[in-house]
Parts: structure tokens; sequence; C-alpha cells
């Protein structure tokens, strides 16, 4: 973050601020204008319990019948539109990090505190991308939601092993082929609830891999907790 931002943001926190949508003026302490708030687009009310997609009277939808994923449900913020693409892009890519307690919040608001999930793992960035961006964004969201639902969080055992950069100009099926071994994971999970925190859910090949290889681990069920969901 650089010095005139930090500055900015002080002063924000101090006597109001500028949206991170439409830089109108926000109220003190707040990020985003109450106007881009209610933008904000939420998912059907109507969708398959283990991708989020949208399918009539919430079956499970045919993708996950046909090749069921490794992960048994998926909870999201977000779809994957504006205004909330315009934040998950900033927290991803320009160290807006304060958009990750902010993202974090609104998703935690879709889960329940006494949910049956005893553990959040984020999903790993490859190290060399880590070294690249300075910070991992899932592992951002996934402290601050381990904080608001007082769930641990486990900071190391998983692994990114292969960088897959290629993947979004890959088709579905590629996909989840490019992503296999893609993580690994050396934490003893016997018996236990996990839940996989990841700002997009795009196609569901990366989560689908992780879920894979925490489910190898022991895992008894496996929830993905994501920001924004693309449909
Ligand atoms: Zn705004
Ligand atoms: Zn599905």
């Amino acid at each position: 973050m650089s010095e005139g931002s930090l500055l900015g943001r002080l002063a924000a926190t101090v006597f109001g601020g500028s949206c991170y949508v439409c830089r109108g003026a926000t109220g003190r302490g707040a990020l985003i204008c109450s106007a881009c708030e209610r933008d904000l687009p939420g998912l059907a009310p109507e969708r398959c319990p283990r991708c989020a997609l949208p399918t009539p009277g919430a079956q499970v939808c045919g993708r996950c019948l046909a090749d069921p994923p490794d992960f048994d449900a998926t909870i999201a913020a977000f779809a994957y539109a504006f205004p909330a693409d315009v934040l998950v892009k900033a927290l991803k890519f320009n160290s807006e990090l304060a958009l990750a307690p902010y993202l974090a919040g609104h998703l935690a608001r879709m889960l329940e505190r006494s949910s049956a999930v005893d553990l959040i793992i984020a999903v790993p960035l490859h190290p060399q991308r880590l070294v690249e961006r300075g910070y991992n964004q899932s592992v951002e969201i996934a402290r601050a939601l381990s904080r608001c639902l007082r769930k641990p969080l486990a900071t190391r055992g998983c692994e990114r092993l292969r960088d897959t950069p290629a993947q979004a100009e890959l088709p579905l099926d590629a996909r989840k082929e490019n992503m296999r071994g893609a993580f690994a994971c050396s934490l003893a999970l016997a018996g236990r609830s996990v839940a996989l925190v990841d700002d997009v859910m795009t196609t569901g090949a990366t989560l689908d891999a992780l879920a894979g290889a925490v489910k190898r681990a022991g895992a008894l069920s496996v929830e993905n907790w994501v920001v924004a969901r693309t449909l």
C-alpha cells in the first residue's frame, strides 16, 4: 500500500472518505457508500446447494449430479458482477487489504456461527505468486472470518504445488484436468469439517482440487465459503 493511500485511509477513518466503487463521499469509517452497497449483487435464492449456481427449486445442478465435486456445499456472499467485482479486484490486485474484513463481514452474515465447520483453510497461492503479490487475498478474507466466527484458521499444512496461470483460458473440462494434483495437504483432518475460503469461485475447479486434497487428509465434509460466485 502506498503512503498516499495509507494517509488517505487514515483521513477516511477520521473524516469520512471516498467510496471504493464510485469515489463519492462515504460516512465516517465506511469503505463503500450506501448507494453502492445497495447495488451489491446477491445470488438467486434458489441455487444448487453444492456449487451455488441458480437451479429451479434449489435442486442439485446437472453438472454436480453428473460429476460430483469433492466439496459438499458452497456459500457465496455475492454474484461476481458490478460492483462486487470491483471490490474483489481491488483486494486482489491493488493491495486494498481493508476490503478483506469488509467482504468477510458480508460473507459471515450468510454463515451461521453454530455451523458444523471446525476448521478454516484459505486457498493457498503458489509460493511464486505469493512473492510477487506480497499477500494472499484469500488468507486475508479467511483471517477476518476466523475472527468474526470464532473458528480456527489453519495457516499452514496446505500447499499449492503447481502454479496454473493459464486456467482462465482453458475450457471447463480442461480446467479440472489442469488442477489435478495442484494441492497437497499434510494436516491430520480425520473426522473434521472444513471450510475452504476463496475470493471468487469461477468453475469451481480450484476448490474441487483443494477439497480433494483435504478429503484425502481425512476431512469428513468440506464447504466452500467464497465472496463472489461467477454465474
Ligand atoms: Zn459508491
Ligand atoms: Zn451444482
